[in-house]
């Protein structure tokens, strides 16, 4: 049996990403400036079927934006998921706004009963706006995060936060591809229901462009202002003559000549990981205490990553995990809670049961649109022999 690495989650670039990044270079258009940038914007946009979309450095900043664009302040407090990766909550606290920590269904996102049941039993609804009893703040918006490319419970999410007037702000950067085939929202991409979209182009992205991010809305007037903040608020450009604290947070020409020739390989990239995904889960759903968390009805999802869980055996995470490395192959546990992150010891928490339940039992494997069947048959056999 082949001993090579097995990696879990890498880049794949066999299209015209070096043809479009010599271009890039050899027309020495490499910074924000190039044309490249416009041209991934316009065709991330219609790909996903917004009206436009704002590029920037990366998730992590897109998401920054976002909440500067919902309107948050330090004032305020932001509704955030406790099992997500950190770049979905630390925006908040960059602008000195406070999170509440929500728990997680068995889709792994934000669950909307218990968020419905938070803003009932703990909020006040006063004059248009929501404030959380506890601390007095204003809860201004949400950031709701569609976990290894899964899609949150949109129809639920959307008619709580208009009920209580929060903006919504969809964490997409690990759904690109995402979206409803049923339903109210059938057609609508992850990332273009809530009031803003924010995508991710990092390296172990379903796309990358080295490091990179997008914002989407379906307000013209947002994503303008957007466009603003993130080339440093200029009013009048000629004169340097800026009209508020603004960003330097637009892709460069090289970033988005990679995505760009990325962006070419998505659909291809989301039928590999699908098939990888069913073999997986044919497999290991049979196998006895284990099985691969599914992805919601309704969806075409993107496949992202994969979920084996430990049904009944909180040691099996770790264990698989190290019996895996032992064999050159990569995987990981499900992120460690937010809420339990010496940043937010302390923070505002909201009945959360289901996510450490999960984070004790999830071990990612590998999911690479590189990873092949007999690649997909090594990691099996391992799991299969695992005690
Ligand atoms: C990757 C990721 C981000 C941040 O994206 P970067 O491009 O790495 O800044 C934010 N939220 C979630 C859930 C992510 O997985």
């Amino acid at each position: 049996m082949s001993d090579e690495f097995i990696a879990l989650s890498v880049p794949n670039l066999k299209g015209n990403e070096l043809k479009y990044v010599t271009d890039a270079v050899e027309t020495e258009w490499v910074s924000t400036a190039g044309p490249y940038v416009s041209d991934f914007e316009k065709k991330i946009a219609e790909y996903v079927k917004a009206p436009a979309a704002v590029s920037t450095q990366n998730g992590t900043s897109a998401l920054h934006v976002s909440l500067l664009l919902c309107g948050v302040t330090r004032e305020d407090a932001v509704i955030v998921p406790t099992l997500t990766f950190i770049a979905a909550v630390n925006p908040t606290k960059y602008i000195g706004a406070e999170p509440i920590f929500m728990d997680c269904d068995d889709s792994l996102c934000m669950d909307p009963v218990k968020l419905k049941k938070f803003c009932e039993t703990e909020c006040d609804f006063v004059n248009g706006n929501l404030i959380d009893r506890t601390t007095g703040r204003h809860i201004k918006a949400m950031v709701v995060v569609h976990v290894f490319g899964n899609m949150a419970d949109m129809e639920a999410i959307m008619d709580i936060a208009r009920e209580y007037n929060i903006k919504v702000v969809e964490d997409a950067t690990e759904a690109l591809g995402t979206y409803y085939t049923e339903g109210r929202y059938a057609g609508k991409f992850a990332g273009t229901i809530g009031d803003l979209g924010c995508y991710s182009f990092n390296g172990n992205k379903i796309i990358t462009t080295g490091g990179g991010g997008m914002i989407v809305s379906n307000n013209q007037q947002v994503l303008d202002h957007a466009k603003h903040l993130t080339t440093q608020a200029k009013a009048d450009q000629a004169n340097f003559i800026h009209d508020e604290i603004g960003f330097n947070y637009r892709m460069t020409n090289l970033q988005a000549a990679l995505g760009l020739a990325q962006l070419e390989q998505l659909e291809d990239f989301i039928k590999t990981k699908e098939a990888n995904y069913h073999r997986y889960k044919d497999a290991i759903d049979k196998m006895d205490g284990l099985h691969v968390q599914d992805f919601r009805d309704g969806i075409r999802s993107n496949y992202w990553f994969y979920s084996v869980v430990f049904e009944n055996d909180e040691t099996g995470r770790d264990r698989l995990i190290e019996e895996l490395k032992e064999n050159h192959i990569q995987s990981r546990p499900i992120w460690g809670l937010i809420s339990d992150q010496v940043p937010y010891k302390g923070a505002r928490c909201y009945e959360l049961e289901k996510a450490p339940w999960y984070w004790h039992r999830v071990v990612n494997v590998p999911c690479s649109t590189n990873l092949d069947e007999a690649g997909v048959d090594r990691v099996l056999d391992v799991i299969r022999n695992f005690k």
